[in-house]
């Protein structure tokens, strides 16, 4: 079947990314939303949520607030926010998943690269590295 890009898919019929993906929603912002209400908050990744743009670290971040966010919203899917990726998870299902063909969400569609990760720079301890949950990714390089 050949798929229009529109964003006005109809519900009915549509599959199921088109039900919790809302390309048309941008970012909530460049940090995490629970970290940067913290003082002490800081994050190694971020995660854009597919349907209201809530942006939120990654699983393995102290906090893990993208997870929770999916759970505590209801909103399974998430896109990675960091340069150079533009994978989706579907955390209901536990798995990837991808959006309609040649769907992506509207830019921006990550952090900037400046920023660097962990972030904020000024919040991260210098112990981080211990501080974080292993989750079969190897920690970014410390930058
Ligand atoms: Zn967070
Ligand atoms: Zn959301």
């Amino acid at each position: 079947m050949t798929q229009s890009t529109s964003p006005d898919l109809p519900a009915t019929g549509a599959a199921p990314d088109e039900r919790v993906i809302r390309p048309e929603v941008p970012p909530s912002g460049f940090g995490c939303v629970e970290c940067l209400a913290h003082p002490e908050g800081w994050w190694v990744h971020l995660r854009r949520c597919a349907w209201c743009g809530h942006i939120g670290c990654c699983d393995t971040s102290p906090e893990q607030h993208a997870t929770r966010h999916a759970h505590e919203s209801g909103h399974p899917v998430a896109r990675s926010f960091e340069p150079g990726e533009s994978w989706f998870w579907d955390y209901e299902r536990n798995e990837p998943t991808e959006p309609a063909d040649g769907v992506d969400l509207v830019p921006p569609v990550s952090r900037p690269v400046p920023q660097g990760s962990p972030a904020p720079r000024d919040r991260v301890p210098a112990d981080w590295r211990r501080r974080i949950h292993r989750v079969g990714v190897e920690p970014p390089p410390e930058a």
